[in-house]
């Protein structure tokens, strides 16, 4: 496995690993601080997803993993901060609560293997890990993937609703003959890759973490789209190229960062699928993208999750 490969060549890798125990409401705005705080591997299990109305639900537990750099102290006074703003805004929930433990074991990277099954994510495409086993029925596309520790298992809802658009997209617009996507932030590969087996003729994936980018490599050879997907090891704001699809599963504030750039790469009449989003950030997002030169096709939501299917008005100025 290439996770597994890496790590052992990379001995001297030391990661914090953060487990919180919070409660469910605050779970999805976690995870998305802490990813745009710079964790990787961020990962969630429900205790108890179910819980009997008469006694109230167990706390879930939210993992993820800060590299031990020159920016770890500054990051932690950062979710410190942000820890204590959650207990001022929601002071009926319980208050998150966080253990630490500094993981050395080159191998650390295989435990979270054992959340990851094979999954639909919409009509056709089926998400299987590369570990397991699965039998495609009728039109299903699978998409094999390791992820290493790059993100991206479709199991994400802002990962899976990208998918769902993507799949409507590349399927019922028949007006485009000659689909190039970008996938901007590809991590495990698993958006371009699954543009490729679409139909897409030409993806390109960039993701600026170098790991992401040799992960996801591997995730495009094992898929076999090698002929039509190429990685990118590089900021997408150092692209020049004109595409039909983009599709940005990033942040909010990324997102808004990066909006001259995914204009100017789009081509007239092209897709833009944005996504990474929660609902608390739509105020945000919506005056910038919900606008011209932008038409709204669609908007995805699932949890506290949002994306936006948009489409590049035709010979805007
Ligand atoms: N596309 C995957 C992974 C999304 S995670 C999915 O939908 O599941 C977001 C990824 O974006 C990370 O791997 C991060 O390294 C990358 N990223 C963030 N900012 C970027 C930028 N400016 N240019 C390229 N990649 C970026």
């Amino acid at each position: 496995m290439t996770a597994k490969r890496e790590n052992a060549a990379d001995k001297r890798e030391r990661w914090l690993k953060l487990e919180f125990s919070t409660p469910p409401e605050l779970a999805d705005a976690l995870a998305n601080y802490v990813t745009e705080l710079g964790a990787q591997g961020v990962y969630q299990e429900e205790v108890e997803p179910f819980a009997p109305n008469d006694r109230p639900a167990a706390l879930d537990t939210l993992n993820a993993f800060l590299p031990v750099d020159v920016r770890l102290g500054q990051r932690l006074k950062h979710l410190d901060t942000y820890l204590g703003s959650l207990k001022a805004l929601f002071p009926d929930l319980d208050a998150v609560a966080l253990k630490t433990e500094t993981i050395d074991d080159p191998d650390w990277g295989e435990q979270w293997k054992k959340y990851f099954k094979p999954i639909r994510v919409s009509r056709n495409i089926v998400i299987k890990p590369t570990w397991e086993r699965y039998t495609p029925q009728g039109s299903d596309i699978v998409i094999d993937i390791d992820p290493g520790m790059a993100f991206g298992t479709g199991q994400h809802p802002s990962t899976r609703m990208c998918l769902e658009a993507l799949e409507e997209i590349l399927l019922k617009d028949r007006s485009v003959k000659d689909w190039r996507v970008l996938d901007v932030g590809t991590g495990t590969g698993i958006l371009g890759i699954a543009s490729a087996k679409l139909g897409a003729e030409r993806v390109v994936c960039v993701d600026i973490d170098r790991k992401a980018a040799e992960i996801s490599r591997e995730n495009v050879r094992i898929n076999q789209v090698e002929d039509r997907v190429e990685i990118v090891n590089r900021d997408v704001t150092s692209l020049n190229a004109q595409f039909s699809l983009i599709i940005a599963n990033l942040t909010a504030k990324l997102l808004i960062g990066l909006r001259a750039h995914l204009v100017s790469l789009l081509a007239d009449g092209g897709y833009l699928v944005l996504s990474g989003i929660i609902d608390q950030n739509r105020p945000e997002i919506e005056p910038r993208f919900l606008a011209p030169p932008f038409v709204t096709r669609r908007t995805l939501t699932e949890k506290e999750w949002v994306c936006y299917v948009l489409k590049k008005e035709e010979h805007t100025p």
